[in-house]
């Protein structure tokens, strides 16, 4: 018996030593953008269902939340004004939570921006600059006060006809935190999940070293504002640069100020770090709204959770961090 267990490590080691930690990666357009998935295990197979996995856990999502006719979002709108649709208990939450994310917000996150996303052609691809008249009159259908959530039935009713939800600002977030929970049920500790630039890490990269997550350059599609290097981080950015176009030299971009049917002005890109919950993934579109002074006042109030934000005006570029972050050693190349 003892001579077995004097050999245990010896074998055990020459096991390891075989097995070493491998980085495997899939990257694969879905939710609109660019899903990569990288995972590092020793095994193999594992590693590839593990990719297998995330993927259909994306496509899952998507039926709910995406933008197709037959996804359930899609079925609230269709029913708006006239009655309420029975919802899977998934999405019911996470409308709720994009309620509370609205009233945190004074209503700089709304979910019921669809009419002017679709305004705006933001939705279809084909972007352009709509006659104000048409702005105005399809703001008095962005309110996010005119959902009916009812838990009962799990039930979601838009009051007014033309209501259109658009969970483009949550939805990705949302995905790559249950897409990082099905990796790690699967056994895998180490693993980044990318949707479209909302990033995700978990356990370090391979060996001791950390993840790195570059920041992208919001003018400069090519060069990187910073590289973040965590082990374990929930890094989310919206930028005017993802989606937007010029008319008469004027830059309009995808995000929107529910209270004047424009885009926001000002922020370019605001980046938030967090270890917390899903609500602060989602806020840095709200930040995007709120603006420099009440968008830093609103991170720094939320635990665990920092913001970068780089702003333009006719004075220059401005990289502004939370209190969090002064002391974060991040080298910044604007
Ligand atoms: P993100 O790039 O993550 O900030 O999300 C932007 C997307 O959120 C847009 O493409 C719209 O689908 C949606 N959106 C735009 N403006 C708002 C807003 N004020 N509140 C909530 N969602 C918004
Ligand atoms: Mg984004």
């Amino acid at each position: 018996m003892k001579i077995k267990i004097s050999f245990l490590p010896l074998i055990l080691g020459l096991f390891l030593g075989g097995c070493a930690r491998q980085a495997y990666k899939d990257t694969r357009f879905l939710l609109d953008t660019v899903c990569e998935i990288t995972v590092i295990d020793t095994n193999k197979t594992r590693a590839q269902e593990a990719l297998e996995t995330a993927f259909e856990e994306i496509k899952r999502i998507d039926r709910l939340c995406g933008y197709e006719k037959d996804s359930q979002v899609s079925q609230i709108s269709a029913n708006a004004g006239k009655r309420p649709v029975k919802v899977d208990p998934e999405l019911f939450k996470l409308i709720e939570e994009s309620i509370r994310i609205s009233e945190l917000t004074g209503g700089a996150f709304d979910i019921t921006v669809g009419p002017l996303v679709s305004l705006w052609g933001f939705d279809k691809h084909n972007p352009a600059l709509p006659p104000a008249g048409k702005i105005k009159r399809v703001l008095p259908l962005v309110n996010y006060k005119n959902i009916r959530m009812d838990s009962k039935n799990s039930s979601v009713f838009l009051l007014k006809p033309g209501m259109k939800l658009d969970l483009g600002g949550i939805a990705k977030k949302y995905t790559m935190r249950t897409v990082m929970k099905k990796l790690q049920g699967m056994g895998i500790k180490k693993a980044m999940v990318n949707l479209g630039g909302d990033i995700q890490v978990r356990g370090g990269a391979l060996g001791k070293n950390p993840w790195k997550i570059g920041l992208q350059h919001p003018r400069k599609t090519d060069q990187l504002v910073t590289i973040f290097k965590y082990n374990d981080k929930t890094i989310i950015t919206s930028g005017d640069y993802e989606r937007y176009f010029f008319h008469n030299g004027v830059r309009y971009h995808h995000i929107f100020n529910p209270h004047t049917g424009y885009p926001t002005k000002g922020i370019i890109s605001a980046t938030v770090l967090t270890d917390g919950p899903i609500l602060a993934d989602a806020l840095a579109t709200a930040v995007f709204v709120l603006g420099e002074k009440k968008g830093l006042a609103l991170i720094e109030k939320i635990p665990d959770t920092d913001l970068i934000l780089i702003t333009e005006s006719k004075k220059g570029t401005k990289i502004i961090l939370s209190r969090g972050l002064k002391n974060a050693k991040l080298e910044f190349s604007y």
